[in-house]
């Protein structure tokens, strides 16, 4: 049907796995994901949004643990070929990967203009005091919010807890509190208390209002290299010979920073030089990368390591991956690595 012709507002809800709809088993005592497709039924308050509201049970469905780039490439593929019949999409998700999820939809969307909302619970729904329920309507409210008779938030985006983030600057950080996630540098798109507060200035709008196009190539021949005091050139370099690596993000200590040993610049000149991208993002939750600030990172700006500046480590990976399986030159990608591409980095 087209959006002219409908009368009521029309939500598409992906039930992809998670907590959110998982049961408990007797005998193991394991959570594991069950079809839940009856959301309706256990959501009955949505009923009274008036909304037309469908959904669609990915099969399997999945802790999310087990969440992988085919799996963002089926979620994509559903939401392109529903675009037109709906107003906006909720996607019900597991907490654990949540953030890569949403880093890599909203690298693979171009010219977004409809709501992407991840949400899940820590929690499952059927349980008394569940998350799931307040996360669950929300989401939905927001991905039917309207301005001027446009989607208001046309972006990817985690809510949870009463906080919308943008998705591709969230990070999961903690695993028993019903806050699970931050985005610490960027700030939350809109609050829900007792009005749902849009903060209008933060949220991203696509530069040139073209066609939605998806893109749903990835690359896995990546790594992330987390730096710790006392890392080996055993470990470095084995890591660095991986047949047919491509890119390492590597996660560095505070604005950029690495021990100033010949072995590791030599081995970080030697993957460059064999044609590996490497970028360089921070280990500290806030904060950005200032490669040459200290001794410590400037020989890794003359190696022609890429600065990430303050994206997180989900956004890095889930981008590199996304570069890397675009028919684009090792220049290309650097490029586009140190810029805003959906908003998932500050230039
Ligand atoms: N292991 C679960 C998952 O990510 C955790 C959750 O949903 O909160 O699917």
């Amino acid at each position: 049907m087209s959006p002219e012709k409908r009368e009521k507002t029309s939500i598409l809800i992906i039930y992809t796995g998670g907590t959110i709809g998982m049961v408990q088993h007797l005998e193991s005592g394991t959570l594991s994901p069950v079809k839940f497709d009856q959301i309706l039924k256990e959501v009955p308050e949505l009923n009274k949004f008036n909304y037309n509201i469908k959904t669609i049970v990915l099969n399997p469905v999945l802790d999310s643990s087990n969440m992988n780039p085919s799996v963002w490439v089926k979620i994509a593929l559903i939401i392109k070929k529903n675009y037109n019949t709906y107003d906006g999409f909720v996607i019900l998700h597991g907490t654990d990967t949540m953030a890569y999820t949403a880093s890599a939809l909203s690298f693979m969307f171009e010219n977004l203009d409809k709501p992407i909302i991840l949400t899940g619970s820590q929690l499952p729904i059927g349980t008394i005091r569940t998350d799931g329920k307040e996360n669950l309507i929300t989401s939905v409210e927001i991905a039917a919010a309207k301005q001027g008779g446009k989607s208001k938030i046309p972006e990817v985006c985690i809510y949870f807890d009463f906080k919308l983030y943008r998705g591709n600057r969230t990070v999961k950080r903690d695993s028993e509190q019903f806050s699970a996630f931050h985005s610490v540098n960027y700030p939350a798109l809109a609050v829900a208390g007792v009005d749902i507060r849009y903060s209008d200035e933060f949220i991203y709008h696509p530069e040139n209002n073209g066609i939605l196009k998806i893109n749903t190539r990835f690359d896995d021949n990546v790594v992330i290299l987390k730096m710790f005091p006392g890392i080996s050139e055993k470990v470095f370099n084995s890591i660095i010979d991986i047949p047919g690596l491509k890119g390492i993000v590597l996660e560095t200590f505070g604005s950029g920073n690495v021990p100033t040993s010949l072995w590791l610049i030599n081995c970080i000149k030697k993957a460059i030089k064999n044609g590996i991208v490497v970028l360089n993002i921070t280990q500290c939750e806030g904060g950005r990368v200032i490669m040459g600030q200290y001794e410590t990172s400037l020989e890794l700006l003359n190696a022609g390591v890429v600065s990430g500046k303050d994206m997180t480590a989900e956004a890095a990976i889930t981008k590199l991956m996304f570069l890397l399986g675009q028919s684009l030159s090792n220049n290309e990608i650097k490029m586009y690595l140190n810029k805003s591409l959906r908003g998932e980095i500050s230039e």
